[in-house]
This record gives structure tokens, C-alpha cells and sequence, in this order.
């Protein structure tokens, strides 16, 4: 069977690791193309000037748009020539990041997430958008990127809802590479495929599902105590190890482990108005639920999920999510979009049709309704 795993070369993180930012931009040359939102750069900036004087590095600032789109990305590797620039560095949030990642397309890439809230950071892939803000395609580049570094001191002071978010989108790894490693479903580590005169697609390893495994035991130990560090904005141990879970262990999880159900229904999910305000994670929580509906997990299981999710102020029911009513057709509707034959739904270990989703999503809703009623009372 042939199988796959994808990583960043290097993953560092550490309180205040921004200054050490010029040493990575020397290992490549001296100078960096930085793709961040003027907001970000204003964040951090004491922390770029000064790791530019201690290293002797130039940061060539690009003006980026905030969209990651075909002409946006065309106009930034143009500037990188013409600055004769030795590697990119996305700084910030998910579009900066997705960015650069197109940019430097599997080449010298350094990527410095501002806040923990999906897991895209050490991905090889990206998500590119229109001028106009509507999706466009997927990205996948030969090589994830070459450094992955976190300032926690950074993260600790942003809202904490970003942790939280990322949290949610962490919930789902293990459960996902669950799905897939027991259906033999291929995994996105083994992409691009085929480009090379048909290169096969590949499977999960060991390591792959372990990690993701790691990755929910620590939100269940660790997740609690680092909303309240965030909310305090302060570094704490049980801060730094969600932070390794909701970018490294879920990151690594979800490209080498699998999706499945949590992911596919996210998808559809977002053809619901009232999710718009939602962000990516904390649909994914709900998501998660009914992902293991679906699958008739343990009652223990779900418990332990609607636990954890009430515990931290992730989403357990529609309402939560900015949907207080719903009709069968637009229920209907997202399952349609969740069930088309790319999604990854298909990597559940047995055929799933729009109907269960309908049925799952609202026996999840009423879960979790009753269980934050039980909370209450
Ligand atoms: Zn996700």
C-alpha cells in the first residue's frame, strides 16, 4: 500500500520568537518579501525592526490587498524579482499566509502565523480566492513551507476567540483521520499526484494518526486552561501546548491523517446566511458532532465532545452558529454541497447519503441543545 506524510521542514515557536526571525531569513540570504495586512505588520513591528538590525536582513513590504488571488499573487512574485528577494514570508492570518504560500510556490518560505485559529499554517496547500472574494481553486505546491515559526507572546495577545476558533477546527483531526485511516481513503499528503506522468494517490501512515490522536488528548487537558491564559493575555505551558495542537498536531493531522465528514458538512454548512459571522473552527466544532452522529459514536464519545466544546464556548447546535430556524429544503441544500463527489464526505467508511446528513445534522442540533440545557438547570 503505498502511503504518505507531509511536513514542514522546521517548526519553531516560542515567546517572543519574532526576533529571531532575521536568523531564518539568513539561512535563505538577506532579503525577505513580506506578504502581511498592514494591521499585522503594525502589530509586530518593533519585533521585525529589530530582528532587521540584529541580522542584518531587509523586509521588502508588498502592499498585499488581502485577497489571495491570480493577479494579486502574479504582481507579488514580480516584486520579488525585481527586489531580487531570497525567500516569502506570510505573516498574519489565513489569506497572508495563503498568499505567500502561492507565491513562493513550494520554495524558501517562511510562515508566521499572528493567531492559532485554523491549521492551515504548515500546510502545502492553499485556497485561492477571485478578485471579487468568491472562491477560485485549490493549490497544492511540491513542498509544504520551509519554516513554520510562532510568536506565542503574539498569539497570547489576540482575541481569544481566534483560540478558540482554532480549537473547534482542531477538534475534528482526530475523529477525521479515524474515518479515513478505517476506510483506506486517500489523504491530501500524497498531492499533488498524477502531474508527474501519474504519480498514485496515497494513504495515511502510523505516525499520521497519532498525532492527531495527541492532538484531541491535549485539547481535552490543555484546552480550558489556555482560554483562560489567552483571555489574560499571558503565556502559559497549557497555552504553548494548544498552540502546538491547533497549528502543528492538527495541521499535520488533517494533511497526512485525512478528512472526512466534520470538513465536507463545514462546506455545506456555509450556504446557511446566519453561519456567515461564524468562523471556520467554530463551524468545524459543530460539525464534529455531527460527523460522529453520523457514525454512531459512543454516547461516552459524544459526551465528552459536548464536554469540551460547552467548557470553552465552541458551537454544539445551530442556534450557536447564528441559525435559529431551518427548513428541510436548505437542510437539504447543505447536504447537496457536502455530498458532491470531491468531498471528502466520501472518505467516511461507509456510503453516506444527503439524507443521513439531513437527519444527522438535526439529531446533532437537538444534542446539543439538550445537553447545554442540562448545563443550565
Ligand atoms: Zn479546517
Amino acid at each position: 500500500m503505498r502511503k504518505a506524510f507531509i511536513s514542514p521542514a522546521k517548526y519553531v515557536q516560542g515567546e517572543d520568537e519574532l526576533y529571531n526571525l532575521g536568523y531564518f531569513i539568513r539561512t535563505f540570504g538577506d532579503s525577505a518579501l513580506l506578504i502581511a495586512h498592514p494591521d499585522d505588520v503594525q502589530r509586530v513591528k518593533h519585533k521585525l525592526e529589530h530582528t532587521m538590525n540584529k541580522y542584518k536582513v531587509t523586509l521588502v513590504e508588498s502592499g498585499f490587498t488581502g485577497e489571495c488571488s491570480r493577479q494579486e499573487v502574479k504582481r507579488l512574485q514580480q516584486l520579488a524579482i525585481e527586489h531580487n528577494c531570497s525567500c516569502t514570508i506570510g505573516l498574519g492570518g489565513g489569506k497572508a499566509i495563503d498568499t505567500a504560500k502561492c507565491v513562493a510556490e513550494g520554495e524558501a518560505l517562511i510562515i508566521v502565523p499572528t493567531i492559532a485559529a485554523t491549521d492551515a499554517p504548515t500546510s502545502h496547500s492553499a485556497v485561492m480566492y477571485t478578485p471579487e472574494g468568491e472562491f477560485d481553486d485549490y493549490a497544492y505546491f511540491k513542498q509544504s513551507p520551509s519554516v513554520v515559526m510562532i510568536d506565542t507572546t503574539v498569539i497570547a495577545n489576540a482575541p481569544t476567540r481566534f483560540l478558540v476558533a482554532g480549537m473547534g477546527d482542531a477538534l475534528s483531526t482526530y475523529f477525521e483521520a479515524r474515518a479515513t485511516a478505517s476506510s483506506y481513503s486517500n489523504v491530501n499528503a500524497g498531492l499533488p499526484c498524477g502531474a508527474m506522468g501519474g504519480v498514485a494517490p496515497a494513504k495515511g501512515t502510523k505516525a499520521a494518526l497519532a498525532l492527531a490522536k495527541l492532538c484531541y488528548e491535549t485539547l481535552l487537558e490543555d484546552g480550558a486552561k489556555a482560554k483562560m491564559a489567552c483571555d489574560a493575555n499571558l503565556v502559559t505551558s497549557a497555552l504553548e501546548n494548544i498552540v502546538e495542537t491547533n497549528i502543528l498536531l492538527s495541521g499535520l493531522g488533517f494533511e497526512s491523517g485525512g478528512l472526512a465528514a466534520a470538513h465536507a458538512i463545514h462546506n455545506g454548512l456555509t450556504s446557511l446566511e446566519g453561519t456567515h459571522f461564524y468562523m471556520h473552527g467554530e463551524k468545524v466544532a459543530f460539525t464534529t458532532l455531527v460527523q460522529l452522529v453520523l457514525e454512531n459514536a459512543s454516547a461516552a464519545e459524544m459526551n465528552e465532545v459536548l464536554e469540551f466544546c460547552v467548557s470553552i464556548g465552541l458551537p454544539v447546535c445551530l442556534a450557536d452558529l447564528g441559525v435559529t430556524s431551518v427548513t428541510n429544503e436548505e437542510l437539504q441544500a447543505v447536504a447537496q454541497k457536502a455530498c458532491i463527489p470531491e468531498e471528502s464526505i466520501h472518505s467516511m467508511p461507509f456510503p453516506v447519503t444527503e439524507e443521513m446528513v439531513v437527519s444527522a445534522i438535526r439529531v446533532a442540533d437537538m444534542m446539543g441543545q439538550q445537553f447545554k440545557g442540562q448545563k443550565d438547570v
